[in-house]
């Protein structure tokens, strides 16, 4: 009897009395459907037996094990041929200390759910990105952050999680509890082992005072500096390249009335549908990109410099942004100093500048913009999660991609695909876009479509990675969470023997237009 046989007569007649389902032809694909895979088996573990359980079966038959939350990722991070584990069904709120905040979760809960079950409870997240469909697990694995010199990583939050190793062994994890591990496993990129529990600190229920106002981006440079980025709670800023202007959103606790800001006609599917097809548009007409980013962002924000909005909301509302359409993203960290000069130097290259023009900064950026005209708004945000003391360096994830000695720039440079078409630029503007954040001495947030490979990778994290590593090497020395894009990006050595491969199958599209990958399909 061939292994997966015997692994499916297993499933069908459980010997240890686990029962477990297995899926096939289960389509994964990312949120922005730009890359997809179909495993041979889809698993929805119900219990953490059930999670030990598909391990051991994995082992038995020679397969490779991803887990996914929500697919959130937009590279191919969760794509796989072998065995994808999504835990949406191990979910369940298991502790509230009322006194403490601090809530025991099993860690499939996504975090809109999460944030509902603290509401009931006049609790809340304390920090947030700019969406909460992901899982917490998920979250915690790439480094998500949020936009507030108050806050660093949203996994700052976590204090303990359980994790299955690849011999189903249970650890649990804490800054004082098997610490190389918990270091590691706060950003795992999926490599570490499964995260099957959190414990998450959470605090009262709170409202934000939110302004926001579109002025010209000069404006913004003039005043950079730590207490600008600092003046409030939280802050942002939307970027917009072509027009040189900036969109600056503050926020801050309040206990005054709540009220929604103002809705105009535009806003809503009006708005939404006009931008799509005016990107689409740009497809073939790039020049008028800079037209459309004048239009959009006028009708949407105000074309008058100065424009201002404002609204009293809860946080978890406050906070969240509709990201639109189908995208690929790239963003790095950099020192938030060196902001100004980052956006100063792209805007020269991007706009042909000329040196004698007052925003001129020397691009140095080896590369020609010719033709390339790019999609708004660049996400401009902030987190600080540089220790301040040694207890904090024992929580600080080793690939956190913040600066470990001052406050983090986060540029996230935006490339939307309408209609799921990608745009031609990308390839030249992401590799100048990474050319200056390196230049910078930036690193690249794990989630994203960087370019940026293992070699470079080693350059920017040193003695971190080799820490990380050696943690990665001795829980799980087969390579059962091992795939592609961790060669590709962070592993060295010899393949292991566990490991899924890249694979001679081409890579194709599918009817989205999202790249299905195929990797090493098993054998028997
Ligand atoms: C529209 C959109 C908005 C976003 N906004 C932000 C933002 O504001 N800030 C930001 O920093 N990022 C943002 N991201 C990125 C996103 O937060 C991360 O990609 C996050 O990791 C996605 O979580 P997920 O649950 O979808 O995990 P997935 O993408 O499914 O997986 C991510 C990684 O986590 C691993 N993983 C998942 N579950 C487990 C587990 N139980 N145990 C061990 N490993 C596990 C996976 O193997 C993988 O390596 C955004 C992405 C999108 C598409």
């Amino acid at each position: 009897m061939s292994r997966l046989a015997a692994v499916q007569q297993e499933l069908d007649n459980p010997s240890d009395g686990i029962p477990l389902k297995a899926t096939k032809n289960h389509i994964h694909a990312t949120w922005a459907h730009t890359f997809s895979s179909v495993p041979e088996l889809y698993f929805q573990p119900e219990s953490v037996a059930q999670v030990q359980k598909l391990l051991r079966l994995a082992h038995q038959c020679r397969r490779r094990v991803v887990v996914t939350g929500s697919g959130h990722s937009p590279s191919h991070l969760t794509c796989t041929s072998h065995w994808l584990v999504n835990l949406d069904k191990l979910c369940a709120i298991l502790e509230t200390d009322e006194k403490t905040h601090q809530v025991r979760v099993e860690a499939g809960i996504r975090l809109r759910d999460l944030g509902d079950e603290l509401e009931k409870r006049g609790l809340d997240m304390r920090n947030l990105g700019s969406i909460n469909e992901q899982s917490v697990a998920g979250v915690i694995s790439t480094g998500t952050h949020g936009s507030s010199l108050r806050h660093g990583l949203v996994s700052e939050n976590i204090l303990a999680f359980k994790i299955v190793l690849a011999d189903g062994s249970i650890k649990e994890c804490s800054a004082t509890s098997n610490n190389e591990l918990y270091r590691a496993g706060l950003l795992s990129l999926g490599a570490i082992g499964i995260i099957v529990e959190v414990t998450y600190q959470a605090i009262e229920a709170f409202n934000l005072s939110w302004t926001q106002v579109i002025d010209a981006d000069h404006r913004l440079f003039s005043s950079w500096s730590r207490e600008f980025w600092s003046q409030k709670e939280f802050i942002r800023v939307w970027w917009l390249p072509h027009t040189r202007r900036a969109v600056i959103w503050s926020a801050d606790r309040s206990t005054e009335p709540t009220y929604n800001p103002p809705v105009s006609y535009y806003d809503g599917s009006l708005g939404y549908h006009i931008y799509h097809n005016l990107l689409y548009v740009g497809h073939f007409f790039p020049r008028i990109l800079p037209w459309v980013e004048w239009f959009v962002f006028g009708m949407q924000y105000g074309f008058k410099n100065g424009t201002t909005n404002s609204a009293i909301q809860p946080s978890r509302k406050a906070l969240l942004l509709n990201c639109l359409y189908s995208q690929y993203v790239n963003e790095w960290a950099i020192p938030l100093d060196k902001g100004p000069e980052a956006l100063r130097r792209l805007s020269s290259w991007l706009n042909h500048l000329k040196p004698d023009h007052p925003d001129y900064w020397e691009p140095k950026i080896p590369f020609s913009a010719d033709g390339i005209y790019v999609h708004a708004p660049l996400e401009v945000r902030v987190t600080n999660s540089a220790p301040a003391t040694p207890e904090a360096f024992a929580s600080r994830p080793f690939l956190d991609s913040s600066m470990s000695d001052g406050p983090t720039l986060y540029l996230n440079a935006t490339l939307y695909r309408p209609y799921h078409t990608n745009p031609a630029v990308m390839p030249r503007y992401y590799e100048a876009f990474e050319w200056l954040m390196r230049d910078l001495g930036g690193r690249p947030h794990w989630a994203k479509n960087f370019l940026a490979d293992t070699a470079a990778i080693e350059e920017m994290y040193g003695e971190d990675l080799v820490r990380w590593r050696k943690v990665r090497d001795e829980v799980d020395p087969e390579g059962i969470f091992v795939g592609p894009w961790h060669r590709e990006k962070v592993l060295r050595g010899p393949i292991l023997p566990l490991e899924e491969r890249r694979g001679e199958v081409a890579e194709t599209k599918d009817r989205t237009g999202a790249t299905r990958v195929v990797f090493d399909v098993p054998k028997e």
